[in-house]
């Protein structure tokens, strides 16, 4: 077989072991079969091997949401506060939590990162109580009518 990255005509057999990992997670297949380029070192793993590659993956993936789930689980409660609590305090929907942590929605990156950062500083819930989601009407500017006609 031709190596489909380089294009070195001869691809060698073997099995090797593949390392995935994903976030904090992770995984290694052991004796995977495949060809493989001596040159750049693609590899096209065997249809079984492919299979448990992609299963792996999967897993990988599930595992990964798992640890979100846990961990913003963990910050709430170390926040001592509700799932309801949480929720208005980040202007969310109530039921937003409660879902992040049964796994059954992926919490947008945002959202986490700024769970992390009201984990650190504590403080910050109260301000965030205060600040709006909603855009703030902007003072000192006219509205729309007052713009030029084309
Ligand atoms: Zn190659």
């Amino acid at each position: 077989m031709k190596c489909p990255a380089c294009g070195h005509p001869e691809m060698v057999a073997k099995n090797k072991d593949e390392t995935l990992s994903f976030g904090s997670q992770s995984l290694t297949l052991h004796t995977m079969h495949g060809e493989f380029c001596p040159v750049c070192d693609e590899g096209i793993w065997d249809a079984e091997s492919y299979r448990r590659y992609t299963e792996a993956q999967a897993a990988l993936l599930r595992a990964v949401k798992g640890d979100i789930s846990a961990e913003i689980r963990r910050i709430r409660k170390s926040l001592k506060l509700t799932q309801t609590e949480l929720a208005e305090a980040f202007g969310v929907g109530k039921v937003a939590f409660s879902r992040y942590e049964r796994g059954e929605t992926r919490p947008p990156a945002p959202l986490v990162k700024l769970l992390k950062l009201v984990e650190r500083h504590p403080d910050l819930l109260a301000e965030m109580r205060g600040v709006s989601t909603q855009g703030e009407h902007p003072r000192g500017i006219t509205s729309r009518s007052t713009r030029t006609a084309k």
